[in-house]
């Protein structure tokens, strides 16, 4: 039997027409020997990396993951295309582990799953002799980087491999950019002699939004419903009691919404996962615990209603929408009480002093995109040291360009203020609330008390609302003239307040555009398949009905079925032979088997 050629496998056994991106030399590289280091983002499309010369080369592909909930679902989506794929993990019981084990030494196995702590377990390295091996595969390779927020002690052992099978090639994979993993993955895993494979990060199909912070429950509400209703969608808060309180108001406005967090019961857990997996259209309110290993291709939407901790985190979790390459967005309220709490987080926390200032710099790199004026993917790109020519076109900045105003009088009326009670001899400290009531001369039983409309600038800011005062107070903390202290966020001026003061510094801040999408009617509703005509809107609801049906008596995620692009091509091109079913991507040689009739059958009516 003479081996499938890779586009072979790639349009037989994933129905795929073409590789995307870099696919096709690492597959061509991989396939013939080589070692690779391959980092790519999210959604890339990674897995065909290792899967296709896998199924090319002799013996089987040993996939090394630690993520067991996501293995179970690689397995019967390989399994589903005909491919005979298996794994090991802890939790099984010995007699299946057995079965398992025999096939694969009987060369019954294209690809074989373990969880990387299985190879320090008793008995795996000898196991793995007793049978042939096409190559090794190290999914989420930047496990082994001690500087990553997942370090896995397991990870190490695997450069072991290099020495137990110099000719077996080794692929490692990871979505994580940063040039010091990078380096670490390779020399951890002696990967001196590997090509590098290093992806471009961008991520054009999801489009970028941030924006202020207002009535933030009726933003998020009509964010979700109004432009994407029924679509799946993962929502992060930062705390239990407001990813409660949050899904809460999500299921108020008819939005089905579940809650997920660390402090809920597993099997309550368990089951939020497993809803928004094997449904459609299920929208999670999480803390950050949510979403690794969470590799479902649909998600339509991810919202943050706090501020991310740092731009990497904010593009691990954005990155979790449209991995199927279809169009989805990334959507950020934020203001000024997010700045303040993250300072309060960080300078509280348990952390020496080089670790919060670690902290304190990654917290000002997602300040300035927050603020930046220009566009958010640019500046995204070039954060991980890549770089993108023109503007993107598909981020709020470039679509809606920000009118700037000229703040910088504003910015001398606040410092001023700031200024004449930030002073020791005075012995007290304010916070924005009551810098904001003396700019707008607003009396209190407290500005009585405390003669504060005796300032001189009691009043001098009258024709700002308190909203955009807020906006200044919130903008001068971001680019590091205001700082904010103690838990009563008390501001106080930097050094690079004096340049302002001074007039030789100007400030222009973007306007506010607190909830543009509140004013938006709802029949401007937009989704994923929005720009389908009526007709074809139809054939897809069916066809995702159809497959909803068909994934629950298989007891897998409907995705696994069928992709979204899968449905959207049949809805377009209504597909009406065998022969013009193999045309479309998703669909290869064993869907066709399984689904051909039923999707003829459906697309007939
Ligand atoms: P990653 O692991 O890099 O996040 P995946 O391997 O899960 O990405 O792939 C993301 C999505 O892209 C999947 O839905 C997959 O089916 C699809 N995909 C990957 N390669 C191709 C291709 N060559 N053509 C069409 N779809 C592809
Ligand atoms: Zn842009």
């Amino acid at each position: 039997m003479t081996a499938p050629s890779p586009s072979q496998v790639l349009a037989e056994v994933f129905g795929y027409t073409s590789f995307r991106g870099d696919q096709q030399q690492i597959v061509e590289h991989v396939t013939a020997g080589g070692d690779a280091v391959v980092l790519m983002p999210t959604g890339g499309g990674k897995s065909i990396c290792y899967q296709v010369p896998a199924l090319c080369r002799e013996g089987t592909g040993i996939v090394l993951s630690p993520l067991v909930a996501l293995m179970h679902d690689q397995v019967a989506a390989l399994q589903l295309v005909g491919v005979r794929a298996a794994a090991l993990n802890s939790t099984m019981s010995g007699e299946d582990r057995q079965a398992i084990e025999r096939a694969y030494v009987a060369g019954e196995l294209d690809m074989l799953y373990l969880a990387p702590e299985r190879l320090s377990a008793p008995g795996t390295v000898e196991l793995l002799r007793r049978g042939r091996i096409a190559l090794f595969a190290i999914d989420e390779a930047h496990c082994v980087s001690q500087w990553g927020h997942d370090f896995r002690p397991d990870y190490l052992r695997l450069g072991a491999l290099a020495e137990e099978w110099p000719d077996v090639p080794r692929i490692a994979l990871t979505a994580t950019a940063t040039p010091a993993t990078h380096r670490e993955i390779t020399e951890r895993l002696h990967l001196g002699r590997a090509r590098h494979f290093v992806s471009s990060f961008d991520r054009p199909n999801i489009r970028y939004r941030i924006e202020a912070k207002g009535q933030v429950r009726h933003q998020l509400t009509s964010f979700v419903k109004d432009q994407h209703a029924g679509e799946a969608g993962i929502v992060y808060a930062l705390s239990r009691r407001k990813v409660e309180q949050t899904a809460g108001w999500l299921r108020d406005a008819g939005v089905d919404a579940v809650a997920y967090h660390a402090g809920l019961p597993a099997s309550e857990r368990l089951d939020a996962q497993t809803r928004f997996l094997r449904e459609d259209g299920v929208v999670v309110v999480a803390t950050i615990a949510f979403g690794m290993g969470i590799d479902k291709p649909d998600v339509r939407f991810v919202a943050h209603i706090d501020l991310p901790k740092s731009v990497e985190g904010y593009y691990q979790e954005t990155g979790r929408g449209g991995r199927d390459g279809e169009p989805a967005e990334a959507w950020m309220a934020y203001g000024l009480a997010d700045v303040v709490q993250q300072r309060q987080l960080i300078e509280g926390g348990d952390g020496d002093e080089q670790a919060k200032r670690n902290q304190l710099a990654h917290l000002g790199h997602m300040l300035e995109l927050s603020e930046t004026v220009e566009c958010r993917r640019q500046y995204l790109l070039r954060y991980f040291g890549q770089d993108l020519a023109e503007p993107c076109g598909n981020c709020d900045v470039c679509l809606n360009p920000p009118k700037l105003w000229d703040a910088t009088v504003p910015a001398q009326k606040l410092l001023s203020t700031v200024l004449r009670t930030y002073n020791e001899r005075r012995g007290r400290t304010f916070a924005a609330g009551q810098h904001i009531d003396v700019l707008r001369g607003v009396t209190s039983e407290r500005v009585a008390q405390l003669a504060l409309d005796e300032l001189s600038t009691w009043g001098i800011g009258a024709d700002l609302s308190v909203a955009q005062w807020r906006g200044v107070v919130r903008h001068l903390l971001a680019t590091g003239v205001l700082e904010s202290q103690g838990e009563w966020g008390v501001l106080a001026p930097t050094e690079l307040a004096k340049p302002v003061l001074r007039g030789e510094q100007q400030v222009f801040m973007r306007e506010e555009v607190v909830s543009r999408a509140a004013g938006r009617s709802s029949s401007a509703k937009k989704n994923a398949i929005a720009d389908l005509s009526i007709e074809q809107q139809e054939v897809f609801e069916r066809l995702r009905l159809w497959r909803l049906e068909e994934a629950r008596e298989q007891g897998v995620p409907p995705y696994v079925v069928f992709g979204d692009a899968t449905l959207r091509a049949l809805s377009t091109h209504l597909p009406q032979s065998d022969e013009a079913l193999l045309e479309i991507s998703g669909i290869g040689q064993a869907k066709l088997e399984r689904y051909g009739a039923a999707v003829l059958a459906l697309l007939a009516e």
